[in-house]
């Protein structure tokens, strides 16, 4: 491996400070665009765990009796950070995920930066309220949960840290994060990142390691919430070992996102839409629009035009700043995209392009697929029921707006929706029947930070982003202050 890929081992980050404990299991870490080591992963041992809910419990006497502006300071000065040195986070995120270094550097850090932003700048603006009472002053007031995990997935581990860490912490409540055990490094630098910017040690632990660990820390009855983004199995596993804690639980799961492309569509804006949708970030996006429905009207011309850009599409080597399309996390994941592939052929759908995976020249060792579009796809085949996280689309022609409506809801997923239409009435329209947490309309996967993201259905529950998120960080108190005397009934 070239030197430059060598990174420095990873522990966990616990009270402020990289954890020397070496009595946990170490791991190799790949890069997935070549398969080889870039470092050494230490999961935590129980001890550290241990350690980690400790450190939290104390953090979290400081961190929440500082004032919302003190909190605020602290994330607005960790998103400058980010910002001034997105070039080194987007070079290690490149690193753990494959992803291409142009996603990396303008999207990824600064989405990360956003979301740091946002909920230090609007819980600033948050107020309690008052109910209206002619006997007492009643009014309610937001409190801190206390010690929340945090649980990632691999496609946008440092996006996914913040959209966790910021609206808990800006409640006054302390995290202790458990990235993927396949993308440990960007958490890790964000943890020390906080501490730069003033963070008090402990308001933000990361805890290193696989599912047992993030059990370790769930079987702890010092956790008050758990914010989670993953499969929908983990997710469920999940919910059922807090049942017996009865604590709050956030959960972003998986999808199979339908984009529906109506005949007076913008074909070429349609197209673009459904590349993005597909193969952005090589398709490891839980929101992704996989079954791009187009009208009978426009099929032939839409899938010529989506082929024929889809055969500009660079893939390659994720660190140079050309490549479009990166490297799968994992030689598991690849083999499971291609059995996938393979199970389109076997179904009955037709290869419109790719299909193959890329093994040739630099590309050898790494984990490359080409993109990849199936036609004459029907709803039952694997492809169009189950989640890849890859870059496979499956095109889906229909005949009109209601058979349209009812196939896109017909799964058990509910993630997000797209289409594509030049009629205002019937955007809305559908928007309004299409069972799904977010829904674009002529447009797809743009999740600024202020809209809420989440899931219909098995795609989660509650929502991360927007306003509303700082409240799930919070538990509601009534206070009510008598302003009469009060009689004795017993008297
Ligand atoms: P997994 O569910 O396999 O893992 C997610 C996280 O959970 C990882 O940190 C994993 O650890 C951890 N984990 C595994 N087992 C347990 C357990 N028993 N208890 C607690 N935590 C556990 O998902 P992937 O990482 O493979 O991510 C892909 C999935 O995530 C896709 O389904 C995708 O749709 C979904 N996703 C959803 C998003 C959303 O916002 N809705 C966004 C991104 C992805 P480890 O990896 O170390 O095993």
């Amino acid at each position: 491996m070239h030197k430059q890929m060598v990174i420095s081992e990873g522990h966990s980050f616990i009270d402020g400070e990289i954890s020397s404990d070496k009595s946990g299991d170490a791991h190799p870490n790949y890069y997935p665009a070549t398969n080889e080591v870039i470092n050494e992963v230490y999961y935590a041992s129980k001890d550290e765990a241990r350690r980690a809910i400790s450190s939290s419990l104390v953090a979290l006497k400081v961190w929440s009796s500082m004032t919302v502006n003190q909190r605020s300071a602290v994330l607005l000065k960790a998103a400058e950070i980010l910002r001034l040195e997105v070039a080194d986070l987007a070079k290690l995120e490149v690193l753990d995920t494959g992803k291409p270094i142009a996603e990396a550097l303008s999207v990824d850090v600064y989405s990360a930066a956003d979301a740091l932003e946002y909920f230090a700048k609007t819980a600033l603006a948050l107020e309690g309220s008052v109910v209206p009472n002619s006997d007492a002053l009643i009014y309610t007031t937001q409190e801190p949960l206390g010690v929340c995990v945090g649980i990632g997935a691999w496609n946008y581990p440092l996006q996914i840290a913040c959209w966790k860490a910021a609206p808990a912490l800006m409640m006054g409540n302390t995290m202790i994060f458990k990235p993927s055990e396949l993308t440990p490094m960007t958490a890790l630098k964000l943890a020390e990142i906080f501490i730069r910017a003033g963070m008090p040690a402990g308001v933000f632990n990361v805890v290193l390691g696989d599912g047992a660990v993030a059990e370790m820390l769930l079987a702890s009855d010092k956790i008050a919430k758990v914010s989670f983004t993953g499969s929908v199995p983990t997710g469920k596993k999940i919910l059922r070992q807090v049942a017996d804690s009865l604590i709050p639980v956030t959960l972003e799961l998986g999808g199979k996102s339908p984009l529906i492309i109506f005949d007076d569509a913008e074909i070429d804006q349609a197209v673009s839409a459904a590349l993005v949708a597909n193969f952005y970030t090589q398709g490891e996006i839980c929101s992704n629009g996989t079954r791009v429905f187009v009208s009978r009207d426009i099929h032939d011309k839409f899938v010529e035009k989506l082929v024929a850009s889809t055969r500009k599409i660079v893939t390659g080597d994720p660190l140079d700043p050309n490549t479009q399309m990166g490297a799968l996390i994992s030689p598991a994941h690849m083999k499971k995209v291609m059995r996938y592939i393979d199970a389109g052929q076997s179904e009955g759908a037709e290869l419109a392009f790719g299909g193959k995976a890329l093994t040739t020249g630099k590309l050898t060792t790494g984990n490359f697929i080409e993109p990849t579009i199936f036609t004459a796809c029907t709803d039952e085949m694997s492809i169009t029921c189950e989640e890849i996280f890859g870059p496979v689309m499956s095109v889906l022609a229909f005949d009109d707006e209601s058979e349209v409506i009812s196939r896109a809801n017909n799964t058990v997923y509910g993630l997000s929706a797209g289409l594509f239409t030049n009629d205002i009435k019937r955007g809305h329209r559908v928007a309004h029947q299409l069972q799904a947490g977010t829904c674009w309309i002529n447009n797809y996967n743009v999740t600024p930070v202020g809209m809420p993201f989440g899931g219909y259905k098995h795609s989660g529950l509650g929502r991360e982003n927007g306003k509303a998120t700082l409240l799930s960080y919070t538990q509601q108190k009534s206070i009510y202050v008598e302003l009469n005397k009060i009689e004795n009934p017993y008297e």
